[in-house]
């Protein structure tokens, strides 16, 4: 059967045409709406949303203090909790927003249901934008910009009017997806049955406790899958650390991973979007990674994509650095000989009268601070004043030490015309400096190579 045109369109990729300057064209030609005003609240509020954000945990609570928790229905409750949030975080997460695997119909039919069951949109309305938070960032056009704060990206941005559409982002592929439009077209059914139906009529029917049933595993279960899958948003946002890139909010923390069911290396997940793990080591706290990866081992899952690890360890490195020239900035470092005056021999003489100048790899060195503290004695140092003691300093009468070396490297006062080696070499850097980590801009471009400029070679 030939798809009807809404469907076709649906096919077409809505980014395909946009300008290559999108995101500054929209912020700049799109207007957004005036800020959140308490005098208008009837208009601002999203009444749909809010309605179930404030009415589930208002019935779960007084349900709770009138209903007998058994213990039966609490297991079966924090179970339900974890399908339902699998449901999110394997299925409209990792599966449909990202593709970071691919699911057998069978494992889709489940995941479509269980997602359902944690009443956040349809899977077609939940990857929009979450691909568009992808996409923008903490800018403008990311639904849940985490720089407007943490409650709005936790639960304020479904509350309120949102000031402006979400930046776009193409879902022509679900569109595709027989299971994503099946469940998009019996929505509210589906909720109806997996969030309320089903965690009602299961302990009803295996322990007689239908009114628990839909206390704890329907109305308070739900509050907390809510709760829980909002933290990616906001907590990930926010707690811990950076370890692959710190140019926007995203966070790695243990405590997030722990309430959202393993998507709390949100940090590496901003990086590397499209792999199946949000944890890569094995003993961090990831139980979505680790269905993906069951499902996989019976046959219901395939083709889990995973960063390649080189890449990856790139991004750690780059942090590494990051934080190592930091330190390094911290420091204080001998004066660079291009700083430095240039003596010349006479005068390096007729200087040296006057105090303890002592030359060593080309440097001219003042002591006069140090004499008194050299571990060999005093007597050493005061015979070298005015001469060369490079060979006696390193290893003609002592090998001295890499802090040694440092500790001289700082009392340069100037170089001697003609006494620098050629190169760099391990007497002129310190050992302090040889490992010494430079911007790029610091270092000359590999673009300027000669090598780089004799005709047409073909790319390797
Ligand atoms: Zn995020
Ligand atoms: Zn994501």
């Amino acid at each position: 059967m030939a798809p009807t045109k809404k469907a076709a369109d649906d096919y077409t990729p809505v980014d395909i045409n946009i300008p290559d300057n999108y995101v500054e064209h929209t912020l700049k030609t799109t207007k957004p709406l005036p800020p959140f005003e308490w005098k208008n609240w009837r208009n601002e509020f999203q009444w749909l949303s809010f309605t179930i954000l404030t009415g589930t945990p208002i019935v779960g609570l007084i349900g709770a203090y009138y209903t007998r928790l058994r213990w039966e229905t609490l297991a079966f409750s924090v179970f339900y909790y974890f399908v339902t949030g699998l449901g999110i975080t394997a299925g409209y997460h990792r599966l449909w927003a990202h593709r970071s695997y691919n699911a057998s119909l069978p494992l889709q039919y489940f995941l479509a249901m269980a997602g359902a069951g944690a009443v956040e949109g349809s899977i077609k309305w939940w990857s929009r934008g979450h691909r568009a938070h992808h996409r923008y960032t903490d800018t403008e056009l990311d639904p849940y910009d985490a720089n407007k704060g943490f409650f709005y990206s936790h639960v304020g941005w479904m509350l309120v009017k949102p000031r402006r559409r979400p930046g776009v982002a193409d879902i022509s592929d679900l569109s595709k997806n027989p299971v994503v439009r099946w469940q998009h077209k019996h929505y509210i059914s589906l909720i109806l049955l997996c969030s309320f139906v089903i965690p009602t009529v299961i302990p009803w029917l295996l322990w007689n406790d239908a009114r628990g049933g839909y206390v704890y595993a329907g109305v308070l279960r739900l509050c907390f899958v809510h709760h829980s899958t909002f933290c990616v948003n906001s907590l990930a946002h926010w707690l811990g650390e950076t370890p692959f890139d710190d140019k926007h909010t995203p966070r790695d923390h243990f405590a997030t991973a722990l309430v959202t069911i393993g998507e709390g290396y949100h940090n590496f997940h901003h990086q590397f979007p499209m792999d199946y793990r949000n944890a890569i080591k094995w003993y961090q706290y990831d139980p979505t990674k680790w269905f993906i990866w069951a499902c996989k081992k019976v046959g219901l899952a395939s083709h889990l994509k995973t960063f390649p690890e080189n890449e990856v360890r790139k991004g750690q490195l780059t942090m590494q650095l990051k934080k190592l020239k930091e330190t390094q900035e911290r420091l204080a470092w001998p004066n660079d000989s291009n700083d430095l005056p240039v003596i010349s021999w006479e005068s390096f003489q007729e200087q040296a009268q006057k105090r303890p100048l002592i030359l060593i790899s080309g440097f001219i060195h003042d002591v006069s601070s140090f004499i008194d503290e050299h571990p060999g004695g005093p007597h050493l140092l005061v015979k070298m004043i005015g001469k060369d003691a490079t060979t006696a300093f390193f290893g003609g009468v002592y090998d001295h030490s890499n802090a040694a070396h440092n500790l001289l490297a700082m009392k340069r006062v100037g170089v001697l015309h003609g006494g620098m080696p050629h190169g760099l070499d391990d007497k002129v850097v310190p050992p302090s400096q040889r490992l010494k980590i430079a911007r790029y801009t610091e270092l000359s471009s590999p673009y300027n190579s000669s090598a780089m400029s004799d005709g047409e070679g073909l790319l390797g």
